[in-house]
């Protein structure tokens, strides 16, 4: 990861590569920022940026020695924590049974969550933290010499689920730093960070991305087609990581085929169907609910591009195509708002963890009479 390679926060970029030009580096620093903001994306450009042996005013070379290391996450003098759960049997909890799928979980992208933690290690719904003894262990490898004679950088992911003990043993190595090191925590909740580490560091704000940073990082570097990225990008709020769960969760095959059923059900007033369709669909779980509802809002979307003629330019699989041929006719200005603001609001709503059935019910019911509107 490169600054080049960050999305969005181009000023944050500059201001810490001058910081680097200048001299000026705080030991301690906290990268402060929403999910998805990409706060590990900048701590890792810029501690890569520290250790480049060529560095420009714009970039990390890209190509010495260290830079190449960077590119696998196997430099020497780079150190990781993060939160984990203690495996059975282990007598001290440290991250180093998790330090592989760590690395394995950033070379595929710094722009993730706990969600995502959660899953490439195998800890479902554990509690992760960070322990004391991973305290000591941070303690041990600072206090050696570097391998490479620069800096020694630590990203710290998470210091928000530090317990005290353990912000306690942190301390020291803030209050006292050993020779040549930087300290990057990164955290998604400022509140939730202890007073005594918060108070100790020097705090960057990383603002969420802008739907449009968020959208246009989402069809360039992702591969997702435009309408449907933008679409995402608005109902995640510029979060990338949220953004790519959809994606990684999307099955538009299946999306279509209820999407179909259901407009039947709905203009068709047919409640059997409805209430089946109900329970199928809440038991699909949350996040499947969230992506089917933002389907649905591509569906509706693309219908309306398709009534005003342009069925060229609609972005639909032939199978999508053939069914919206069909059904753009009973979408039109009259009803197109208020079945997109619907939608989106079952999509709050689901993600609020209101139950999901009930929601898919109720909004099945006001979609029915907004179909049933005619011009
Ligand atoms: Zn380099």
């Amino acid at each position: 990861m490169r600054f080049s390679e960050v999305i969005g926060h181009k000023e944050i970029g500059e201001r810490l590569r001058n910081g680097v030009q200048s001299n000026r580096v705080a030991h301690a620093q906290l990268f402060d920022g929403p999910e998805g903001s990409g706060t590990l994306a900048l701590a890792l450009a810029y501690a890569r940026y520290l250790h480049c042996n060529d560095r420009t005013d714009l970039d990390s070379c890209g190509e010495c020695s260290s830079c190449r290391s960077y590119d696998s996450l196997q430099h020497p003098d780079l150190h990781w924590s993060f939160p984990f759960f203690k495996k059975d049997g282990g007598e001290h909890a440290t991250s180093l049974p998790f330090q592989s799928a760590w690395r394995l979980r950033m070379l595929a992208g710094p722009y993730f969550g706990q969600a995502e933690w959660l899953d490439a290690i195998g800890a479902d719904k554990k509690q992760l933290f960070i322990s004391v003894h991973e305290a000591m262990e941070i303690n041990r490898k600072l206090g050696l010499k570097s391998f490479q004679g620069g800096w020694k950088v630590l990203i710290c992911w998470l210091p928000e689920t530090m317990r005290v003990d353990t912000a306690n043993k942190m301390l020291k190595l803030i209050e006292e730093p050993t020779d040549r090191t930087v300290m990057l925590f990164v955290s998604e909740h400022f509140d939730a960070l202890l007073a005594t580490i918060r108070s100790r560091v020097q705090t960057i704000r990383i603002p969420r991305l802008s739907d449009g940073e968020a959208a246009s990082a989402l069809t360039e570097r992702f591969d997702v087609e435009a309408s449907m990225a933008s679409q995402w990008a608005q109902v995640v709020d510029g979060n990338v990581a949220a953004a790519l769960r959809l994606e990684q969760s999307e099955g538009s095959g299946t999306d279509h085929g209820l999407f179909v059923r259901w407009m039947r059900a709905c203009y068709g007033q047919d409640s059997a169907v409805i209430v089946e369709l109900a329970e199928e669909v809440s038991k699909l779980g949350r996040e499947a609910m969230k992506r089917f509802f933002i389907y649905s809002m591509h569906m509706v979307r693309q219908c309306i591009v398709g009534n005003y003629g342009a069925m060229e330019l609609v972005r639909l699989t032939a199978e999508e195509r053939n069914f919206a041929e069909k059904f753009a006719p009973f979408i039109h200005h009259d009803n197109v708002i208020p079945l997109q603001a619907l939608l989106e609001k079952a999509h709050g709503d689901v993600a609020g963890n209101v139950n999901g059935r009930l929601v898919f019910l109720d909004l099945s019911v006001q979609v029915n009479i907004l179909l049933r509107k005619t011009t």
